[in-house]
């Protein structure tokens, strides 16, 4: 056999889809299993009418930066919801999914060597996706805050990623934060990427997007996603905003994976934007309260988590088990039969957590599986 690409080789399959799998493997085989591993939150959400779609339209490519209707609807809501204003026609890509916005964003401005921040717990895809570029991801632990970041930089850094709110402290940066942070970059020269792909998990508290904090949009890069706040993850839509120079960068690459998203997608969600929006919200805020019990029934039986309040994840301390991350999970899952993420997957000061996803269950199986959980810590220190 001829071999396969290094930098593919060496790459590693994202951890939360591995286990999740697992499970989809044991739910075949008929095993009921308590799911706290999927990254996405259950919705109810009707199939709206297609029959006034375009037609022939759908059948066939669209724009390649994206149906220029939905451009609008997602400006529009960046505009409503957040307050940033961005170009329809110049300052924004439709793709599929913000997996891909984020990692064509990264195909654009990287080159080999250089250097991508994130801080641990470092969602599964960035550091793959930054070597699948030739680029390094240099990756902080979790203790530090962000007014340490300065000490990681290096002539080679090209980046810092921000995930807010965050997949899965649940943490949301604060205004000042963030303006600390675009002043780092701003001096350094380098580039802010946010991922704000839950920007509206949040109640009774702000949301501040990376788009507030620098108008000509030089040094930042906001990718989000419909994945999570439309709940439908399966559909593969996201954008990219930034810049008109950088988003014709960020366009050849489009074209040249993609050439553009599926366009009965993205017509469908043109004509229900509104309506879809309408029926997820309180549906978000729901999880988002559901949250909120479970950190204190969390409290209660003495789990102890990383701060947040935004989200439906937690990452909660499973020290002083002498399990590593990936056993305990492994353990979790066949004996006891519930699905936790290892922290190993998040970086490696990440090893004595799991994270925990609250958006598929019922509260009562939450609680069940936190209190198995609970056991198993005490069961293995
Ligand atoms: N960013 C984060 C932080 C996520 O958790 C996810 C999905 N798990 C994504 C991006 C990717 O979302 P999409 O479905 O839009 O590709």
């Amino acid at each position: 056999m001829p071999g396969f690409s290094n930098v593919v080789e060496k790459s590693v399959q994202a951890m939360s889809i591995k286990y999740n799998n697992l499970v989809y493997d044991m739910k075949r085989s008929g095993t009921e299993v308590i799911v706290l591993s999927l990254g996405e939150a259950y919705f109810d959400i009707p199939l709206c009418p297609m029959d006034d779609l375009p037609f022939p339209a759908i059948y066939h490519y669209s724009h390649s930066r994206g149906v220029f209707e939905l451009r609008q609807k997602i400006c529009e809501y960046y505009a409503r919801q957040f307050g940033v204003t961005i170009d329809p026609e110049t300052e924004i890509i439709v793709t599929a999914g913000s997996k891909a916005a984020i990692h064509f964003s990264m195909m654009s401005v990287l080159n080999p060597g250089d250097e991508v921040i994130t801080q641990e717990p470092t969602w599964v895809s960035y550091p793959e996706q930054i070597k699948l570029c030739y680029g390094t991801p240099v990756q902080i632990p979790y203790y530090e805050s962000v007014y340490d970041f300065e000490k990681y930089l290096t002539d080679k850094t090209k980046m810092i990623i921000l995930n807010n709110p965050h997949n899965p402290r649940g943490q949301v940066l604060s205004k000042q934060e963030l303006q600390y942070l675009m002043g780092l970059a701003k001096r350094n020269d380098i580039y802010l990427l946010s991922d704000e792909a839950y920007s509206d998990f949040l109640v009774g508290e702000k949301f501040y997007s990376l788009g507030l904090f620098d108008r000509e949009k030089s040094h930042i890069i906001v990718c989000n996603s419909i994945s999570k706040n439309f709940g439908i993850s399966g559909w593969r839509v996201g954008y990219v905003f930034t810049n008109a120079e950088l988003i014709d960068q960020i366009l050849k690459v489009n074209q040249h994976i993609i050439t553009c998203p599926p366009t009965i997608l993205e017509w469908y969600l043109v004509k229900h934007y509104d309506e879809i929006i309408q029926i997820t919200y309180p549906q978000i805020a729901a999880v988002v309260n559901t949250r909120k019990e479970v950190a204190k029934y969390m409290d209660q039986i003495g789990l102890s988590y990383l701060p947040g309040s935004a989200t439906f994840y937690f990452f909660v301390s499973i020290a002083p088990s002498k399990l590593t991350s990936e056993e305990f999970c492994t353990r979790l899952l066949l004996d006891e039969h519930i699905s936790v993420v290892p922290g190993l997957g998040y970086g490696m000061s990440c090893d004595a957590f799991v994270r925990v996803s609250v958006g598929t269950e019922p509260i009562e199986k939450i609680h069940y599986g936190l209190a198995k959980l609970r056991e198993l810590i005490e069961k293995t220190s």
